[in-house]
């Protein structure tokens, strides 16, 4: 890490040269820096990118909706597998910030099943008509 800071410091100064800064700025800055160099040299990206099972609105897919604790794909979100993570869906809704509504279905599940519905509801007002 000091041959970052080494370095970090050496840009930092340049910086300061041409224009007016704070010692914090100063500071934040070498660190800033110095961790950009060192994750360049480890070839690490500084900023760790979002895993996208992650991201509530990519998790449910088409054909698939993502476990965003584990990462794993299935077509339905059921409790069982919430609770192998200690979690209700209430929870895992409020967790990943899903709206308290949101199916834990892949897309084409959630088609299916709202034209069931409907299907069944046309049912219904036919058996009310005989
Ligand atoms: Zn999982």
């Amino acid at each position: 890490m000091e041959e970052y800071l080494k370095q970090a410091l050496e840009i930092v100064k340049a910086q300061a040269s041409v224009r007016t800064m704070t010692e914090e700025e100063i500071t934040s800055m070498v660190q800033k820096i110095a961790t950009g160099i060192q994750a360049i040299a480890e070839g690490t990206p500084t900023t760790e990118e979002e895993p996208m099972a992650c991201e509530p609105n990519k998790a449910i897919r088409e054909k698939s909706v993502i476990c965003c604790v584990c990462g794993k794909s299935f077509k339905i979100l059921t409790k069982k597998h919430l609770a192998s993570h200690d979690l209700t869906p209430v929870e895992y809704r409020e967790k990943f910030g899903y709206k308290k509504n949101t199916p834990l279905v892949c897309k084409s599940l959630q088609r299916e099943r709202r034209k069931k519905m409907k299907e069944m509801q046309l049912w219904k007002k036919r058996g009310k008509k005989k």
